[in-house]
């Protein structure tokens, strides 16, 4: 049997890039979905046309007892997960005076603790096998900090000491878990903001352009692979330089 990748919120946008991309080496896929949609069945077929399986699996990544759920119907399917990308994250901008309790706390239910939730419920299979990988979406802001995103840059900042500090667990273990820090990528998700807004960030990245999703699942594979064998408890940033 071919290496099992689950990717999280891998519907559309830089998931759904990271799973063509691994598909495209041959790893066998499972998609983890919120919503069952267009976006599903398209991502499912464009999978499949790669010649590799691709399996879906629903689930609320910040309901715990879901990701249990969820992770059983993978094992069940295959008896492993050998590579784990925590990418499903969601934002909800607003500067702090006037950002409702709520709106903090759904972006880290989402992003920190969904990556706490499914980690949490793969580990043990991948200490038993002594082997995994773990690639956590995080973001330049975490570092960063932007004005604006108190909830989603505190969410991407634990995410970077939540692998620094997993990565140091389970080094031992052969699982080596590395985060990714995209920039500014243009998806649904940056989609939002106007045209005019997102020349301007373009105009200050050193690349002078947007990053696509492609850029970051092509770092991905390279951390999924056996060439980034030696590479643990790190963050790589894809951002055009905009941070540095
Ligand atoms: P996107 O186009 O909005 O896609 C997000 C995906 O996550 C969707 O498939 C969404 O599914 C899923 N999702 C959201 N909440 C979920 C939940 N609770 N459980 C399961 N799935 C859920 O965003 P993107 O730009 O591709 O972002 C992907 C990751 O990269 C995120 O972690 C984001 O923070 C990070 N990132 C993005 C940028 C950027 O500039 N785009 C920069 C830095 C970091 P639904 O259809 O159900 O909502």
């Amino acid at each position: 049997m071919g290496k099992v990748a689950l990717i999280t919120g891998a519907t559309r946008g830089i998931g759904k890039q990271i799973a063509l991309t691994l598909s495209q080496e041959g790893y066998d896929i499972v998609i983890n979905y919120r919503t069952e949609n267009d976006d599903l069945k398209n991502t499912k077929k464009e999978i499949e046309k790669n010649g590799v399986k691709c399996f879906a699996v629903q689930g609320d990544v910040s309901n715990f007892e879901e990701c249990e759920r969820f992770v059983k119907e993978i094992i069940d399917e295959y008896g492993k997960i050998d590579i784990l990308v925590n990418n499903a994250g969601i934002t909800k901008d607003m500067l702090l005076a006037r950002m409702k309790k709520e709106d903090f706390e759904q972006v880290i239910n989402v992003n920190l603790v969904g990556t706490f939730n499914v980690t949490k419920n793969v580990i043990n299979y991948m200490m038993k096998a002594r082997s995994g990988r773990i690639i956590n979406i995080s973001s330049v802001v975490g570092v960063s900090g932007n004005a604006g995103q108190t909830n989603y840059s505190a969410s991407k900042a634990g995410i970077i000491g939540f692998t620094k500090s997993l990565a140091k667990e389970v080094g031992s273990r052969g699982i080596l878990v590395n985060a990714v820090a995209p920039g500014f990528i243009d998806t649904q998700m940056t989609d939002v903001l106007k045209d005019d807004i997102k020349d301007e960030i373009a105009k200050s990245i050193p690349l002078k352009r947007m990053g696509n999703p492609k850029d970051v699942a092509n770092v991905v594979k390279f951390l999924v692979s056996d060439d980034s064998a030696y590479i643990t408890g790190q963050v790589i940033n894809v951002d055009g330089g905009m941070l540095m």
